[in-house]
């Protein structure tokens, strides 16, 4: 079968490599029909992503149609539609006695510490393949899942419910996640971007108001927005040390800020900032078993993924599908693969 390998840092290629075969009877054989690429394949290819290692077979957005299952699987049959949940954890450290295995100190994502979904054919657990009703849901979103699991996860850091005004920071496919699942539990959102391009999309999507940072005055927005209070809830999904800085800045007293950043070089927040507000900071990683909320919501259409995908490319071309990202963040959202 062909597969999406990355030898080394900036060398991408189309392989032959051998069809995977089910080892474990807890396994299923999932014929993939489309992908979709993300920031930290990216990093891999480009060599930015500490975490990985090489040669890879990338991807951990994806999904496909269940060609096989081993003897022991109950939950899926031959012909489900699969949206697979790339995270896979040691089940008995701390963080997984206590729930949470996507912090699981072993913790390995498929496509970048494990071969991973840009392949024809992938071998997952059948604990991981999550079925989706084609009836509701368009094939070609399937492999949105697993962003929108990201946004879903923050939702829960958060803790965001109806009635609450979030602040999100960035209008890429992670801050529109962010915004939907945080608008499907009936809260009111604040975007910002440097793109008007983004920030459109973000509110034909759900924003309720959004601010272009490079143009606009944020603190002002956000005093009109809040009545003064400043924001309850802030998710920083730029990542940068200036935006997690103005994160805590703009969070009220009382407030929860979240961020998803992966950037080893500090931030400048003084301790009287967090003590003063008595700021509830949280890291939000991966996602803790959100695909079966992210699925549902796709299926009644509280979720509608369809206006975050910008572009599709067969697999084959995924050098030209990255580089039309690299080349065009503000017009691009979600870009796709097909396999099928
Ligand atoms: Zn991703
Ligand atoms: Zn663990």
């Amino acid at each position: 079968m062909k597969a999406v390998i990355v030898e080394r840092p900036l060398e991408i290629r189309i392989a032959d490599v051998p069809k995977p075969e089910i080892q474990n009877n807890a396994d299923v054989l999932i014929r993939v029909l489309c992908g979709s690429i993300c920031g930290s394949d990216i990093g891999i290819y480009r060599g930015t992503n500490a975490l990985a290692t090489y040669p890879r077979i990338i991807g951990h957005e994806y999904g496909g149609v269940v060609e096989e299952i081993g003897a022991g699987v109950a939950n899926l049959s031959v012909g489900d539609v699969v949206a697979v949940d790339p995270v896979r954890a040691c089940g008995h450290c701390y963080a997984c006695s206590v729930g949470r295995p996507n912090v699981c100190k072993s913790v390995e994502v498929t496509g970048v510490h494990r071969d991973g979904g840009f392949a024809e054919y992938v071998v997952a657990p059948a604990s991981a393949a999550y079925r989706i009703d084609t009836a509701r849901v368009d094939k070609g979103l399937i492999s949105l899942v697993e962003p929108y699991s990201i946004g879903a996860q923050v939702n829960h850091r958060a803790d965001i419910h109806a009635g609450d005004r979030v602040l999100v920071m960035g209008a890429g496919p992670i801050g529109v996640s962010i915004t939907q699942v945080a608008k499907s539990r009936g809260a009111e959102v604040l975007i910002t971007d440097i793109f008007d391009s983004r920030l459109d999309r973000a509110k034909s999507m759900g924003a309720d108001v959004t601010v272009n940072v490079s143009t606009g005055d944020l603190d002002r927005e956000i005093d009109r927005f809040t009545g003064g209070e400043g924001m309850p809830v802030v998710v920083d999904s730029v990542c940068s040390t200036a935006s997690f800085e103005q994160s805590v800045a703009v969070a009220s007293q009382a407030g929860r800020v979240v961020t998803l950043g992966l950037l080893s070089r500090p931030s400048q927040i003084a301790m009287v900032e967090l003590t003063k507000k008595e700021l509830d900071v949280r890291g939000s990683r991966l996602n803790n078993h959100r695909f079966p909320e992210v699925i549902l919501g796709f299926e009644d259409g509280s979720l509608t993924p369809a206006g975050m995908l910008t572009s599709a490319f067969r697999f084959s071309e995924v050098e030209k599908a990255i580089a039309r990202l690299l080349e065009h963040p503000e017009l691009e959202c979600k870009v796709a693969l097909r396999f099928d």
